[in-house]
Formats: C-alpha cells, sequence, structure tokens
C-alpha cells in the first residue's frame, strides 16, 4: 500500500501519516478493505501486545544483587573507559574520566575517602563512592564488572560492591562455580540453584543487622556464599543456560530456599541439621550414586607434626606436644562429628567441622574423613594424614552427580528434584 507525504510536509513514518490511508475512503473496495482490516488488526495485536509485554516487564523487573567482589587494605585501585564517580549518598558528581582512565581510592581517613584519578585530579567525598563506565565494564584488581560499583569505607579497608542484574551475576558465576564445559542441562540446574540461593540471602540481608548497621551487600563473591569472578568468565553456553531458565527458582511452600550446593557428595549428600544444627525441612539426605568421577571422590592430606602443633596450639586445642588425633563420634552416614585431641598434657574434644576450618577447606576437603599417624610420612612426608570422600558440605545438590546426570541425558528438571525433592521449580520473573 502506498500513501502520500502530507501537505504539510510532515515525514512520512510520523504515526498519523502511517494511518491517513486507512482513514481514506478514496480508492474503497472489499478487496482492500480486508486486506486494510487484516493490516490493521496486526498493527492493533502488535501493538497489544508491545503493550502487554512492557507491563510485565515492568511488573516484574530482574532483581539487583549487591556482591562484595574485594576488599583492600587502605586503598583500592578501580580501571575502565569513561570512568564516572559520585558520592553516593548526594549525588555529586566528582569525577569524570573520558577514555582509559584509573582512580585511587584512599579509604583510611576516617569515613572519609579521597579519589584521585589518572588525570591527576584529587578530591575528598564524606562517604560511599558511586562508579559507573560509559565503556560497560570496571576493572578491580584481575577482575571486570558489569553495571555498577559502589566502594565504602570500613575499619580502614576499601570495600567494592558490585550492583548487578542478577541474570548478568548467574551469568559470570555458572564458569567459576562449575565449568562451562559441562553438560548443558547440569548447567541449567545450577543457574537456578544459584539463583535461588541468591534470592534467599538477598530476602536475609534485607533484614539483618551488624551492630546496628544494614550490611551493604547480599553475597560475598567467595566460597562463603558463591565464586564470583565478574564478567571475565561469562562464557556463551553458560549465558545459554542462564537465558534458558530466566527467572525460574526453588520454592517450597511458595518461598525461595536456600539451595545449598556443593562439589561431590561423595555418596550421600548430608541434611543442613547434622552440619550446622540448622532445620530446614525442604533439605533431605538422598544417595548419590553419580559423583564418583570426581577427582576429589577420594582424598588425602597430609601434615607435618610440627605444622598441625602449631595450628591447633593457636587455637586453644593443643595443651603440650600432640600425642594422637582420632574420631571420636560419627553420624549414620559415616561423616565425623567429634574428633579428640590427645595432648601430652590435656585431651580436648572439638567438632569435626572446626578441624576442618583450622587445616583449611581445601586440604580436608570434607568432614567424611579419618585420621592416621604414619611414621613413614604421607605423599609430601607429612606424619598426620587425613584420609577421606567427597568435598564440600554435602549439603543440597551435588554438583559432580549433577555432571553426570546431565551426560547419562537426564533433563535439569530431574537433577533439582532427585537434590531438592521437596522443592517445586517456579517462574519468579
Ligand atoms: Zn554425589
Amino acid at each position: 500500500m502506498e500513501y502520500t507525504v502530507p501537505k504539510d510536509g510532515g515525514l512520512p513514518n510520523k504515526p498519523d501519516a502511517i494511518l491517513r490511508p486507512y482513514l481514506s475512503v478514496s480508492g474503497f473496495s472489499p478487496k482492500h478493505l480486508r486486506s486494510e482490516i487484516m493490516l490493521a488488526a496486526v498493527f492493533i495485536a502488535v501493538t497489544l501486545g508491545l503493550a502487554l509485554f512492557c507491563t510485565l516487564a515492568a511488573a516484574s523487573p530482574v532483581p539487583i544483587v549487591r556482591i562484595m567482589v574485594d576488599r583492600e587494605k587502605q586503598s583500592m585501585r578501580v580501571d575502565g573507559f569513561d570512568l564516572l564517580v559520585h558520592e553516593s549518598v548526594t549525588n555529586r558528581k566528582l569525577a569524570h574520566e573520558s577514555k582509559r582512565a584509573w582512580l585511587q581510592i584512599q579509604c583510611s581517613l576516617g569515613g572519609r575517602m579521597e579519589v584521585r584519578t589518572s588525570a591527576g585530579d584529587r578530591m575528598r567525598a564524606a562517604g560511599p563512592l558511586h562508579v559507573t563506565s560509559l565503556g560497560g565494564f570496571i576493572r578491580v584488581g584481575s577482575s571486570q564488572y558489569r553495571d555498577d560499583l559502589y566502594i565504602y569505607s570500613f575499619n580502614g579497608d576499601c570495600i567494592a560492591v558490585n550492583h548487578v542484574d542478577l541474570e548478568k551475576y548467574i551469568a559470570g558465576l555458572l564458569n567459576s562455580e562449575m565449568s562451562a564445559k559441562w553438560s548443558m542441562q547440569a548447567l541449567m540446574a545450577q543457574a537456578i540453584a544459584a539463583r535461588t540461593y541468591a534470592i534467599y540471602q538477598m530476602k536475609e540481608s534485607s533484614t539483618a543487622h551488624y551492630r546496628g548497621l544494614k550490611p551493604p551487600f547480599d553475597l560475598d563473591s567467595s566460597v562463603k556464599d558463591q565464586v564470583y569472578e565478574g564478567a571475565n568468565m561469562e562464557r556463551y553456553k553458560a549465558i545459554q543456560a542462564v537465558q534458558q531458565t530466566h527467572g525460574q527458582v526453588l520454592t517450597f511452600d511458595g518461598k525461595p530456599i536456600k539451595a545449598f550446593y556443593h562439589s561431590t557428595c561423595g555418596g550421600h549428600t548430608e541434611t543442613p541439621d547434622r552440619v550446622w544444627g540448622m532445620r530446614l525441612p525442604y533439605l533431605r539426605s538422598v544417595q548419590c550414586d553419580f559423583c564418583q568421577k570426581s577427582p576429589r571422590y577420594n582424598w588425602a592430606y597430609s601434615i607435618h607434626e610440627g605444622d598441625i602443633e602449631r595450628k591447633l596450639r593457636a587455637e586453644g586445642l593443643l595443651r603440650g606436644r600432640l600425642l594422637g588425633m582420632r574420631v571420636v563420634d560419627r553420624n549414620n552416614l559415616g561423616r565425623a562429628n567429634r574428633v579428640e585431641i590427645h595432648g601430652s598434657e590435656a585431651t580436648i574434644v572439638v567438632a569435626a567441622t572446626r578441624v576442618r576450618d583450622i587445616m583449611g577447606t581445601v586440604n580436608v576437603r570434607s568432614t567424611d574423613f579419618s585420621i592416621a599417624r604414619n611414621p613413614e610420612g604421607g605423599a609430601n612426608g607429612g606424619n598426620f594424614v587425613f584420609v577421606g570422600h567427597g568435598s564440600g558440605h554435602g549439603v543440597g545438590m551435588c554438583q559432580w552427580g549433577a555432571k553426570t546426570m546431565g551426560e547419562r541425558g537426564r533433563r535439569y528438571t530431574d537433577i533439582l528434584s532427585y537434590y531438592y525433592p521437596a522443592a517445586q521449580i517456579t517462574k519468579l520473573y
């Protein structure tokens, strides 16, 4: 269909110019009318569809999550293209560095902060700083972050908090928490578990207080919560897994659950009750025959007598020389509950989780361990040897188990209902 340029000289793509031919009665014929009605119907349908999409999008936006991504003593350096810095509370603009730039931020000034720019400017700020980049990424240390960065001064340290769209956060963490090389179904299950965990923590942090103050972040970027190394770690397959599960979370009784997960359960998953004394009715123990291929299914860690004595003494758990250590209590799945530390001057019994923390959770990978004294010395010559199964706390989804299930053709919904049997998958937005 053609239409003429309006006499007022308006551009033909103005809405009234587009609609005018439909309003004209000249050139009327039943055939024209039919096609015109169809075009009008398409126009109305597209308009209504767009309106509905916009309404839904407005009703359920993707949440913004706050991740603590770095903490540095006294000062912090931030890099990026086209950096904008504002004083967060007053929104006063402090600097706009075009092109490639860096900022050096001093946080050891008793609550006040100082910003030095690559252009040679220096300015003081009263409180937290808000940094954005028109280039899209802000670098802190060796990682780049999307969206907004807030920098706080806390006890003389600089704390960097990334405020980022939750879906982008999940896309960034998948390749750190799993591997983008793993099966798509395992990645989709992981995306839902990680999204659920984040939503749960966001709700928790909204009511949390620390010495009367609200924490300025929802999650830590380390193994304390979920490992997140920013946009550097985004991979195409991980982004697809996030897009295909957009907004989906695990719920129980209509609410997002605390969706714990871990590397390798070693044969059975655990309940949070037995690990932390925390009762969560939706997390049960299930048998897992899928994680035997994990490199951490069986492990051993040996440590020199002098080193283990020093570590235990520093925690006040050893009096005199260390004569021996043994597990004195296990739960019905074989995980250690309590460990006896036999010193020459006293014998002390402690929780196995504490022993694991003292030795380092990357060394003693789970509480499913035994301790032996080896006069010959273990792999690195150490003569106290921890031998165990699995890696992580054992609660919720076993990641190596999910990997195998995905490789065997199980869908992400099967994987999630296996490890979180009481939960449902719900689309939150
Ligand atoms: Zn497992």
